[in-house]
């Protein structure tokens, strides 16, 4: 029988890992909780210096190194293991450097383009980047290629890689920075938030087949920074629950926290 543990998920970090840290930390000790792990849902943006900023895709005002080179320089440390998938403002040449995944300091671990993660019995897979029509085809230019390339053809997760996260499967939770088709429409996206959404605001559909035919029994998303919860039902009478997690700076929304029970299976609480 599986110990139960307690986790939490963060959505979209944006370099304040300080405000995430302290966010966090605040939640857990509020609920008495111990937390074994965190998974965040990409656009960490791990900045070690102003030259990482370099291969990142976005707009000149969004450019800040952020609070990450407190940690890189080891002034400051993540006070649980903490695990996450690249978003579509990361620097690229920097995580591509380890594809695969790895640790970038001790107790951070990127998770990689794809890859897998046992977490106390826990089987997570992730996948890093987000959904384009054409350029999802791949291949896709390495990091390294930042020069030569515009910044966002490094965002976009390949075809392949989602194949490769079905190969990784069965899956506890599964990790993606941007949406799923199908869990809610413009209009009802509109209606709860006050903004406008167009196209593939509300999913993609390689993500969605994905999800259907991995059936993780969690599945954790970031990129709209809008908090959402739904639950999918499969044919086979399993279900995916949905967690969607807003921006760090909007607070309590941003946070989930999920016990693992003594019969495997997840919730929030
Ligand atoms: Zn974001």
């Amino acid at each position: 029988m599986p110990t139960p543990i307690t986790f939490a998920a963060v959505g979209d970090v944006h370099g304040e890992h300080r405000a995430m840290v302290r966010l966090v930390s605040g939640i857990a000790r509020a609920r008495g909780v111990e937390l074994t792990a965190v998974l965040q849902v990409g656009d960490f943006e791990p900045h070690r210096h102003e030259g990482d900023l370099e291969s990142m895709a976005a707009p000149q005002k969004y450019r800040h190194v952020g609070d990450f080179p407190r940690f890189h320089r080891g002034e400051e440390a993540f006070p649980w293991p903490l695990y996450f998938i690249g978003g579509n403002h990361e620097p690229y040449a920097y995580l591509d450097e380890t594809p695969g995944g790895a640790a970038l300091i001790p107790g951070c671990h990127y998770v990689g383009r794809v890859g897998a993660v046992q977490l106390a019995g826990l089987r997570i897979i992730g996948v890093s980047g987000i959904h384009h029509p054409e350029r999802s085809r791949g291949p896709r230019p390495p990091g390294s290629a930042f020069r030569t390339v515009s910044n966002k053809e490094l965002t976009y997760f390949t075809e392949a890689e989602l194949s490769q996260a079905l190969d990784l499967g069965p899956a506890d939770i599964l990790m993606l920075h941007s949406w799923p088709a199908g869990l809610v429409t413009h209009e009802e996206l509109s209606a709860a938030t006050g903004r406008r959404f167009f196209g593939e605001d509300v999913g993609n559909a390689p993500a969605r087949a994905l999800v259907e035919l991995l059936r993780p029994k969690l599945l954790l998303l970031g990129h709209m920074h809008v908090p959402l919860r739904r639950t999918l039902r499969w044919p086979d009478g399993g279900e995916t629950q949905v967690i969607a997690l807003a921006h760090v700076g909007a607070g309590r929304e941003s946070v989930a926290l999920i016990v693992r029970d003594e019969d495997g299976g997840l919730r929030e609480v």
